[in-house]
């Protein structure tokens, strides 16, 4: 995949909040071929982006009149050959698409009437990097299909208010009347990465939400911003030492808006990539070894302690991994590991801990009912394993994995892994692509 270098860094500060999925369909009008191609070039080039382009009103017109519901969003060149001013941005608002606007420049009056519509944002063209801007801006709204934002506020009235400005951002918003309907959400919905709250409020006021909301979450786990009437100066101080990460008067301009809301969620997605890195393996996206002990020591010491599941440790080594590599190149090996990876993760239940071990060398962990279950288990992932298709160039690479398991507990979880690792041993010496038990 290509991407201008600048927006390659840039995507990679995004975090991962959530991962893509789907596709979406952006509606780009621009009178500049020039402009135009180098947009579409650098938008298709996203992972499931299709772009319908328009270079007048009235293309832009008919393309809206055949399927404006299944708009992602536009992209919109402010001067058109047979429209004035603002009127494309009219008319894109009346099919309640949200728009990003391209301008050459960017006079106040300009400002003031594109912000009033379902605009976005705006890039000023000449500036270097706006294609790679638009592409941004692009990347991070589809990341907020899957962001969750709690709007809280006993006005109806504020709440839609505020839901509608987040939808324009695609975000994944949810309600609440007051501070108790807010933690009830909270508990069904843990994930929520922004929280909106007024003061004012019945049952529980939004000082008493944020206290309760930082007993669990802390700053960088559940942002919050908090919102209220700007006649009472010192309430702004006492959420923000209550534990709100930012402050927003009601009175806002909706730029100001999006300028916190962005800050925050992408505040959030920063935290959550750098843990990412810190426990998972680049290559595969599975746990790393050290986070590997990190849960396994746990798990094992809770094992001995005794409880309702065993404990099984399985061992996963790629049968004859370095002919993989010798036949069809480095690069077909990494794929081959992130497909053993991505099938293993596929094949066994999400509550198993799977971590790359080493090099072609992978660990489960799994909490079955009976230790007898283990056999069926690890059966069931080298067959799976054995099973997947995987093409490089045409040609199909044979994978295959020895599995050595235990149920033992031993001393430690590095006891389990030694032994597991023993009956890795036998079962290539047993001709590969088997399980034994250690
Ligand atoms: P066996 O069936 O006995 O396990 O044979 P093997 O070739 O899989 O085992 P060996 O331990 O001799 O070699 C492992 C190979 O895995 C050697 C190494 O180059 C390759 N390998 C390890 N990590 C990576 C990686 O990240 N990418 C690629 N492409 N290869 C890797
Ligand atoms: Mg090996
Ligand atoms: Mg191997």
């Amino acid at each position: 995949m290509f991407f201008p270098s600048s927006l390659g860094s840039k995507l990679a500060r995004l975090g991962t909040l959530a991962p893509e999925s789907g596709e979406i369909t952006v509606l780009l009008v621009e009178d500049s071929r020039t402009v135009r191609v180098r947009l579409r070039e650098t938008l298709v080039n996203l992972p499931g982006v299709r772009v319908l382009e328009a270079g007048t009103l009235a293309e832009a017109r008919a393309l809206l009149d055949q399927d404006a519901a299944g708009l992602f969003c536009a992209v919109l060149d402010l001067t058109l050959p047979d429209a004035s001013g603002s009127e494309v941005v009219d008319l894109v608002s009346s099919y309640e698409v949200p728009i990003i606007v391209l301008t050459g420049t960017l006079n106040p009056e300009v400002r003031r009437a594109v912000l009033e519509k379902r605009v976005i944002d705006y890039i000023i063209k000449s500036n270097t990097g706006a294609i790679e801007d638009v592409a941004y801006l692009i990347v991070r709204l589809r990341q907020n299909l899957r962001t969750k934002v709690l709007v809280v506020d006993d006005s109806a009235t504020f709440r839609t208010h505020l839901s509608g400005l987040l939808t324009q951002y695609h975000f994944l918003i949810l309600t609440a009347a007051n501070g108790q309907e807010a933690l009830a959400q909270i508990a069904t919905h843990p994930d929520i990465v922004l929280v909106l709250t007024d003061y004012h409020m019945p049952e529980m006021d939004g000082l008493e939400l944020i206290r309760e909301i930082r007993r669990r979450y802390r700053r960088e786990d559940m942002a919050i911003i908090a919102l209220s009437d700007a006649d009472q100066p010192d309430l702004s101080a006492a959420m923000l030492k209550a534990g709100a990460n930012d402050f927003l008067s009601k009175r806002f301009q909706s730029e100001e808006f999006y300028c916190r809301v962005t800050q925050n969620t992408n505040m959030i997605g920063y935290v959550r990539q750098l843990r990412d890195m810190a426990t998972r393996d680049y290559l595969t996206g599975l746990y790393n070894r050290r986070h590997l002990f990190e849960l396994g020591n746990t798990l094992h010491a809770s094992a001995r302690a005794g409880g309702e599941l065993q404990l099984a440790l399985a061992m996963i080594d790629a049968d004859h991994f370095k002919r993989i590599n010798d036949q069809f190149g480095h690069d077909a090996g990494d794929a081959a590991l992130k497909m053993l990876a991505a099938t293993m993760q596929r094949t066994l239940p999400d509550s198993d801990i799977l971590a790359r071990f080493g090099g072609e060398e992978f660990v489960c962990l799994s909490l079955l009912p009976r230790c007898e279950d283990a056999a069926a288990h690890f059966e069931a992932l080298r067959a799976a394993v054995k099973a997947s298709d995987l093409r490089w160039q045409g040609e199909r690479i044979p994978l295959s994995a020895s599995i050595g398991y235990t149920t033992a507990l031993g001393e430690s979880l590095a006891a389990m892994i030694a032994r597991a690792d023993e009956a890795v041993y036998r079962a290539k010496e047993g001709g590969r692509n088997r399980v034994v038990e250690g």
